[in-house]
């Protein structure tokens, strides 16, 4: 400080005495610092052959740890891993669900050998407390978090656990999960939704990956960007309500519940940002983005 506004503090009376500015400094020291809460991620996962393939996708997610900070641990809520009733996975030492088939073998030999982490799960659980979730040691990692946490953190060097899905409750359920656990990111938590916003196997077309999308994809992919990016999150809850084009993109809505918890997390004001779009198979959207 200038001696000049040094006298000035001492104008306006701010006179404080040597022992109370020691106290007031010891003060400063007890309280830890706030951490900036962490962002969040929904991932469009695509085809579970994304594991171990060299394409746009995969490098995008190649270069995405760099840009978050470094996490204690990574929750994911994966559409394949679907419930009645919340569950959290406790386990030490989560195994690899290799939950697909007609796939190359190679697929199946894939390792992510990171921990787990029983004290975030814990931690989940004290959050939700008005809503009781159950606790969980059989699951695992899934191949909606497995497939992108291998190109995100290759190193397996952060512990992953994963919420459920419970797929008997209605959309703003998934909601409001989201929000009695946004506390999680101020603790160092990275929360990945790991789903699809398009997501129609039945119209896929395995044999032309990079077709041009149907119109219907199209057009529904354009109705979530456009929402999210007015932070619209009562019209994406209630997507069903636009009919045609929402049944096309989710005949069945796993792929796109994950979202719903991102969105519970995230404060309206924060920058949201797209991190990728595209589509796999005509009837399958890429798009990922990125808030915080
Ligand atoms: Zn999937």
């Amino acid at each position: 400080m200038k001696r000049s506004s040094f006298m000035k503090l001492l104008g306006t009376g701010a006179l404080i005495s040597v022992i109370g500015l020691r106290s007031f400094a010891k003060e400063m020291e007890a309280i830890p610092e706030q951490e900036a809460p962490m962002p969040l991620l929904f991932i469009g996962h695509g085809s579970p052959m994304n594991a171990i393939e060299d394409n746009s996708f995969t490098r995008m997610l190649k270069g995405l740890g760099k840009t978050i900070p470094k996490p204690k641990a990574i929750m994911s809520v994966s559409a394949h891993w679907l419930t009645k009733g919340t569950y959290v996975c406790g386990v030490d030492k989560p195994k690899l669900i290799y939950d697909f088939y007609g796939f190359p073998e190679k697929l199946s030999q894939v390792k992510y050998p990171c921990g787990g982490s029983p004290k975030f799960a814990k931690e989940v659980m004290d959050l939700a407390n008005q809503n009781p979730l159950g606790w969980d040691e059989s699951w695992g990692l899934d191949h909606g978090t497995w497939s992108v946490m291998r190109h995100i953190y290759p190193n397996a060097d952060i512990p992953v656990f994963q919420l459920s899905i419970d797929y008997n409750n209605g959309l703003g359920y998934h909601f409001e999960i989201g929000k009695v656990l946004r506390e999680l990111r101020n603790k160092g938590v990275l929360v990945i939704g790991s789903g699809n916003l398009v997501h129609n196997l039945i119209k896929m077309d395995f044999q032309n990956l990079d077709g041009e999308p149907y119109d219907w994809a199209v057009q529904f992919d354009a109705y979530v960007k456009a929402r999210l990016e007015n932070r619209n999150f009562k019209a994406l809850i209630n997507y069903q309500q636009i009919g045609s084009a929402a049944n096309k993109a989710h005949p069945t809505n796993d792929h796109y519940l994950p979202m719903l918890y991102v969105l519970g997390m995230c404060d309206k004001n924060e920058p949201l940002e797209f991190i990728f779009e595209g589509y796999q198979g005509r009837s399958v959207s890429m798009r990922c983005f990125k808030v915080g």
